[in-house]
Formats: C-alpha cells, sequence, structure tokens
C-alpha cells in the first residue's frame, strides 16, 4: 500500500532516460516506486494523471522571493508550487547583512523549498544597482552567514552592474571567487548591465575565470556586457566556458532576454544548461510568467520537452548540489513531483527588445507534489493568446 499513486501519466525523468506511460508511487515524503500499472487498489490516495506529464519536481534555479524586504520579490509559493514548481532558488536577493530573514521569516512560511545565493553585497540587491564600493563587500561576515546556512547557501550572486564593478572590475570577481571557493561553493555571475555603467569587455574576462560548476544568468542577454561582442557576433568565450562546464541560465526576466541573441546562441550550439526565470513582481505578468512558460519558450526556439525537463530537473539539482535528493524519481529521492498539461492553441510571448514570437504548446502547470503533498497549481500569470 502508498500513501500516494500518481496513475496513468507520461512520466518523463532524463535523470533516469525514462519516458513512457507509468505510474509512480509515494510512501512518506519519499518516492516508493516507478513502474507500469501499478494497481488503484494500492494508493491510499490516488492521483489521476492520464493526458498529463509527470516529472521529477521542477527547480526554478533563479527567482527573488526574498518577500517583503525586496521590493520585487515573491512569495517563493508564487514562483513555486502555485506553477507547479517544487523547489525555487533566490538568485542574491539577500547579503550577509540581511539574510538572515530568510531562514527566521521567509521558510518557514513556504511549501515550496528554498535555496539561495548569497550576494557578494552585503546590502543584497536593496541598493540597486547595488555595490557602490568596497564598503559594500565583507568577506568575513559573508563566511560567518554562510558556516551557519550550509543547508540553504547554494553559491555567492554577482552582477556585473554596478560602480564598484565599474571601477574595479575582475578584482570584484577575484573576490567573489575566493569567498565561494572558501565553501567549495560556485559563483552566479549576472551579464548583461542596462545602465552601460560596466566595460563590455569584463564579460568575457570573467567568462574566463568561471569554473566547471560555476553559473552565468542571462546567457542570451542582449544587453551591453550580454553575449554579443560588439560586432554582433557571439562571445567565444560563451561556448568555450559552456564546453568546461560552466552551467549556462538563460534567466530570461523583464529586462534580461533577446530571442535574436538566443537564436544566434542556439545555431552554435550554446544551449542552456538550467532553465531560470529570474521571477520577480516586475516580470511575473510581463514577459516571464512562470517556469513551465520558459520551458514552453525554449520549446519554441527548438528543443525538445525531454530537453526542457532535464534542464528543470536533473540538471538544475546537480547545479545546487542536491542531485542525491532532487531532481529524478528514483526510488528513495524526496517525493517531489510535478504534473503538466501539455496544451495546443496560441499564445504570444515577448522578449527584452520587444521582439514578440507566437507559439503553438504551453505547459500549464497542474500539480505539485512537495515531499508527498499535493497542492493544485493556480497559475497567477500566463502569456497573451494569440489570434
Ligand atoms: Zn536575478
Amino acid at each position: 500500500m502508498y500513501d500516494v499513486l500518481i496513475k496513468g501519466g507520461r512520466v518523463i525523468d532524463p535523470a533516469q532516460n525514462l519516458d513512457g506511460a507509468l505510474d509512480v508511487a509515494i510512501n512518506g515524503d519519499r518516492i516508493a516506486a516507478v513502474s507500469r500499472d501499478i494497481s488503484t487498489q494500492e494508493g491510499k490516495q490516488v492521483i489521476d494523471a492520464k493526458g498529463k506529464i509527470v516529472t521529477p519536481g521542477l527547480i526554478d534555479i533563479h527567482v527573488h522571493c526574498f518577500d517583503s524586504v525586496m521590493k520585487i520579490a515573491l512569495e517563493p509559493d508564487v514562483a513555486g508550487v502555485k506553477h507547479a514548481v517544487t523547489t525555487v532558488v533566490d538568485g542574491g536577493s539577500a547579503g550577509e547583512a540581511t539574510f538572515n530573514v530568510f531562514p527566521k521569516y521567509i521558510l518557514p512560511n513556504a511549501k515550496t523549498s528554498v535555496f539561495c545565493f548569497l550576494h557578494l553585497c552585503s546590502l543584497g540587491l536593496i541598493p540597486e544597482p547595488e555595490l557602490r564600493g568596497w564598503e559594500e563587500v565583507n568577506l568575513d561576515g559573508m563566511a560567518a552567514t554562510i558556516e551557519a546556512n550550509k543547508t540553504i547557501i547554494k553559491g555567492v550572486k554577482l552582477r556585473l552592474v554596478g560602480k564598484l564593478v565599474a571601477s574595479a572590475g575582475i578584482e570584484v570577481v577575484k573576490a567573489a571567487k575566493k569567498i565561494a571557493g572558501q565553501f567549495g561553493l560556485p559563483i552566479m555571475i549576472h551579464i548583461g548591465d542596462i545602465d552601460k555603467q560596466v566595460p563590455a569587455s569584463l564579460t568575457p574576462e570573467c567568462l574566463n575565470a568561471m569554473e566547471a560548476g560555476d553559473i552565468v544568468a542571462h546567457m542570451y542577454s542582449g544587453n551591453q556586457g550580454g553575449a554579443l561582442r560588439p560586432d554582433g557576433t557571439v562571445l567565444p568565450e560563451l561556448k568555450a566556458a559552456m564546453e568546461r562546464s560552466v552551467i549556462l541560465d538563460p534567466a530570461n526576466g523583464r529586462s534580461n532576454f533577446s530571442f535574436a541573441v538566443a537564436r544566434k546562441c542556439l545555431a552554435e550550439g550554446i544551449l542552456p544548461t538550467v532553465i531560470g526565470t529570474d521571477l520577480n513582481h516586475r516580470c511575473l505578468k510581463d514577459r516571464t510568467y512562470s517556469l513551465p512558460v520558459n520551458m514552453s519558450r525554449f520549446m519554441a526556439l527548438g528543443l525538445d520537452l525531454n530537453q526542457v525537463v532535464a534542464m528543470t530537473t536533473i540538471n538544475a539539482a546537480r547545479a545546487i548540489r542536491e542531485e542525491d535528493r532532487l531532481g529524478s524519481l528514483k526510488p528513495g529521492m524526496a517525493a517531489d513531483v510535478s504534473i503538466l498539461e501539455l496544451q495546443s492553441g496560441a499564445w504570444t510571448l515577448i522578449d527584452t527588445p520587444g521582439e514578440t514570437i507566437k507559439i503553438d504548446q504551453l505547459l500549464m502547470p497542474v500539480t505539485a507534489i512537495k515531499s508527498g503533498e499535493a497542492t493544485q497549481a493556480e497559475p497567477v500569470a500566463l502569456p497573451p493568446r494569440a489570434n
């Protein structure tokens, strides 16, 4: 007898090379079995997933959920379980001076699991653009914060924007590398500067300094210091970074994604490793919407369903080093499952420069199962219908 039985869905679990009609059984907070035709008699609670897609719990590797502290931040469950996403990673909203709000007030109130990147700036993203000078960097304070929050903090965040980065350049990247390296953690680097303060030459220099496991956020940014050289060709350092197993994340948000740049990069084989949304209040109802919508966006750009599921499950779990627990439906893993429906129709997506495309398939969130407990999705935002 199982506590929960998810019956009749198309199970896609790239970590196990599974794609087929399978049932998923859960006991307590663990996956108990994935197999063909488990009898409904065997489930105390049976979830009918006929016609639906069943995946390991989706992981959004870049959101802003420093709720009630950072003005544009969302509640974790808006980025998370309401859109059938079971884990979100905050992309550096907090720094060492503000981080304690996460364990004390945000994590206990969220159904969705929350991990964080700790910003190099002590105040996190509050001063935006942050890092006005070295006085906003406190490596000892960061060390103490990471030490005290090892199960939550998954790396160090730095954006290549603002006064300090504009003047001190690669030295700021080195400071982030140093503190992250002290704890064996990756850095997450935001490329592209809408304020055009930071010289574009810093981006290739920074990409060259990044190592396997470090994360490039906004890989398809058309902003100054984004993915392109001034002549409009793709930075060769981006592909070189990908080949060294640096993790690439589109993290679209409102200001960081261009279809034209994405097409150029994809034509050169520069694919995302993971798909983050950079979801926040500014882009929730304008351009970004949710992780399933962004998975659909990349399907419209030529990736297949199995690829986008891999990017949002096992690849994301590896990026935050939780692959022993998350990102797959292997028996013994956490009972985090996402149920989605691939709908046909016509919707419009828009990028940062304003290019619109029409998509004909949309992944709709249906249910999030978090630690064995099901939550019906309530999509807060969806792209507009196209004619
Ligand atoms: Zn962000």
